[in-house]
C-alpha cells in the first residue's frame, strides 16, 4: 500500500501552530505517514513561528511550507480580538491552500485542519480527501463548541444574563463568564461564526482532541458514547493527547539559564502569558509592584503593554515602556525579565522552576502538566482560557485564579502579591494536596502515551479509519 500522505493546515498563532506541527512530528514517527504542513502564520509573532517551524523540520519528519502572509492587518479595527484576526486570516488564505495543494506531486490522502480552518474542508472534498478536524484544545471545550448551535436556538437573551451555568448534556455546565468572549455579544458577527465552527466540526469524518481518556474520561464518553451530546457530534472522536513540544527542540539561551542554574529548587515562579497574551499598562504595573511586593524570585517574559502595541517596533526598549520606574533596579537579583520569546518548555522543565503564573493557554497547560509544576496561577486573557482555567482550578485542582477574572477589571499589586505568596511561600496542606494532583495526572500523561495506552491506542484507531476512508473515496 502506498505511504499515507496527510495534509496539515496550521491557523496562525503558537498556540494553533506548534500543536499542529506536534501532531504531524507524531503522525509521521508513530505512523509513518508522510506528512506535509501548511502553515498559515500571523506576521506579527511570525520570527517565533519561523522559529517553531526551523525546529520540527530540524526533526525532519515533515515538510512544512509557510504560505505567504495575506496582508489583511489594515482592515482590523485596533480592538480586535485574537480570534477575528485568525478567522479573518484563514478566510483570506483559503485560495492560497488551493494553490498549494495543485502544485503537489503526491496527492495527500487526508486533510488535518485546526477547527478555525473548517471553512478550508471543502476543498477536501473537491479533491477526494479524507477531512478530519484537530482540537487543539480539550474535549470539554469541543462539547461546548458543538453544543454552542444548540444553546444558540434553545436560549434567548444574551448568555452573561444568564445567572445558571448553562448545562452542556453529560459534561461539566458552561459558567457565561467561562465562555469565549467572542460568545458574549450575539449580535456580533464574530459570534455567528462561533455558531458555525459549532455547525461545521461534525461535518468533518471525525476529530482529533489534545487530550486524553484519564484527563476527560467522562466528557469524552459523552461526546462518543450514545446520548444527546454523541447526537450533535455525529462524528468520531478520538483523544490523542498531550501532544506538545518536547524538551529540547528550541535553543537555550545563555542569560535566561545560568540566571535559573543559581536559583534554589522550585523557588522561582515563572510569569508567562503565552505567545500574543497583553496587558494594559495600568495591569503591567499592578502585577510588577506585585511581583515586587510578594519577595518571591521570578521569571517574567514580559510583552508591550496593550496601549504600547503600535508605537515602536523595538521590542528591546520594552523594560523602559511598560514597568514601573526602577523595578529592574530594585528587582535586581530577585527576578529576571525577559523580552521577546522565551523557551518555555525548557524554562518549565529547569528545577527552579516552582510555579506558573499563566494565562491558560492549553499548550502553556499540558506543558505545565507534564513537567509537573504547579501551582498554577490563572491569569486568563482570551480565547477558551477562562474554561481551561475553570477546568484547572474547580475540576483537575491544580489551580487557583483571582476572585474576579483578571480580563474585566484590574488586580491590584496587593492581589498579585497575595496570590504568590500563597503558592510560592512555605508548603500548607492546600499546596500539598494541588501537588499530590499534579503528580496523579504527570503520570496518567505518561501512560496515555506508553504502548497500548488510550492516546496511542486511539490514535492507531483513527490511523485505520481514516486509510479505509481514503480507500473508499479514491475506488
Ligand atoms: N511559548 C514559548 N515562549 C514564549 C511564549 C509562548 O515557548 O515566550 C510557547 C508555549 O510554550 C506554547 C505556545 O507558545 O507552546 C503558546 O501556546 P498556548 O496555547 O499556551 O497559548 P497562546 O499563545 O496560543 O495563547
Amino acid at each position: 500500500m502506498e505511504q499515507p500522505h496527510a495534509l496539515l493546515v496550521a491557523s496562525p498563532g503558537l498556540g494553533h501552530l506548534i500543536p499542529i506541527l506536534e501532531l504531524g512530528n507524531g503522525l509521521s514517527s508513530v505512523l509513518n505517514f508522510r506528512v506535509t504542513v501548511l502553515a498559515v502564520t500571523s506576521g506579527s509573532s511570525s520570527l517565533a513561528e519561523t522559529e517553531a517551524i526551523r525546529a520540527v523540520v530540524a526533526r525532519g519528519t515533515c515538510e512544512v511550507t509557510e504560505l505567504p502572509s495575506v496582508d489583511i492587518d489594515y482592515f482590523f479595527e485596533p480592538d480586535a480580538t485574537v480570534f477575528t484576526k485568525i478567522v479573518e486570516k484563514m478566510r483570506a488564505t483559503k485560495p492560497v491552500v488551493q494553490d498549494a495543494i495543485k502544485l503537489m506531486t503526491q496527492k495527500p490522502t487526508v486533510m488535518i485542519v485546526d477547527f478555525l480552518g473548517t471553512g478550508m474542508m471543502s476543498i477536501a472534498d473537491d479533491v477526494g480527501m479524507a477531512k478530519y478536524v484537530y482540537v487543539a484544545s480539550h474535549a470539554w471545550f469541543l462539547a461546548v463548541l458543538v453544543y454552542l448551535p444548540v444553546l444558540d436556538k434553545v436560549v434567548e437573551g444574551e448568555y452573561i444574563d444568564i445567572k445558571e451555568p448553562m448545562k452542556i448534556p453529560g459534561c461539566r455546565p458552561v459558567g457565561a463568564d467561562d465562555l469565549m468572549e467572542t460568545m458574549l455579544d450575539r449580535s456580533n458577527r464574530h459570534y455567528r461564526e462561533c455558531v458555525r465552527y459549532g455547525e461545521e466540526v461534525p461535518m468533518s469524518d471525525g476529530v482529533l482532541v489534545n487530550t486524553w481518556e484519564e484527563l476527560q474520561g467522562n466528557t469524552l464518553a459523552a461526546l462518543m458514547e450514545d446520548g444527546e451530546l454523541s447526537r450533535v457530534m455525529k462524528v468520531p472522536v478520538y483523544a490523542i493527547g498531550p501532544i506538545v513540544r518536547p524538551n529540547g527542540a528550541t535553543k537555550k539561551p545563555n542569560s535566561i539559564f545560568e540566571w535559573l542554574d543559581k536559583q534554589r529548587e522550585r523557588s522561582v515562579l515563572y510569569v508567562c502569558l503565552g505567545s500574543g497574551g497583553t496587558l494594559s499598562l495600568e495591569q503591567t504595573i499592578e502585577l510588577a509592584c506585585g511581583l515586587e511586593l510578594s519577595g518571591q524570585r521570578f521569571m517574567w517574559v514580559l510583552r508591550r503593554p496593550t496601549s504600547y502595541l503600535r508605537e515602536s517596533s523595538n521590542d528591546d526598549d520594552l523594560v523602559s515602556v511598560g514597568l514601573p520606574e526602577g523595578f529592574l533596579d530594585r528587582t535586581r537579583g530577585m527576578g529576571l525579565v525577559v523580552t521577546q520569546w522565551a523557551p518555555q518548555v525548557e524554562i518549565l522543565s529547569h528545577g527552579s522552576i516552582g510555579g506558573f503564573l499563566s494565562h491558560c493557554g492549553w499548550s502553556s497547560v499540558l506543558e505545565t502538566l507534564q513537567e509537573n509544576i504547579v501551582p498554577i496561577v490563572a491569569w486568563p486573557l482570551y480565547a477558551e482560557q477562562w474554561m481551561n482555567a475553570a477546568f484547572l482550578t474547580e475540576e483537575i485542582g491544580v489551580a487557583i485564579r483571582t476572585s474576579e477574572l483578571p480580563s474585566k477589571r484590574v488586580i491590584s499589586r496587593e492581589e498579585v502579591a497575595s496570590l504568590v505568596r500563597k503558592f510560592m511561600g512555605e508548603e500548607d496542606e492546600e499546596g500539598r494536596k494541588v501537588r499530590a494532583k499534579a503528580e496523579e495526572v504527570r503520570v496518567s500523561t505518561e501512560r496515555a502515551w506508553t504502548q497500548g495506552g488510550s492516546s496511542q491506542s486511539s490514535l492507531l484507531e483513527w490511523a485505520k479509519r481514516c486509510c479505509l476512508l481514503s480507500f473508499t473515496n479514491n475506488t
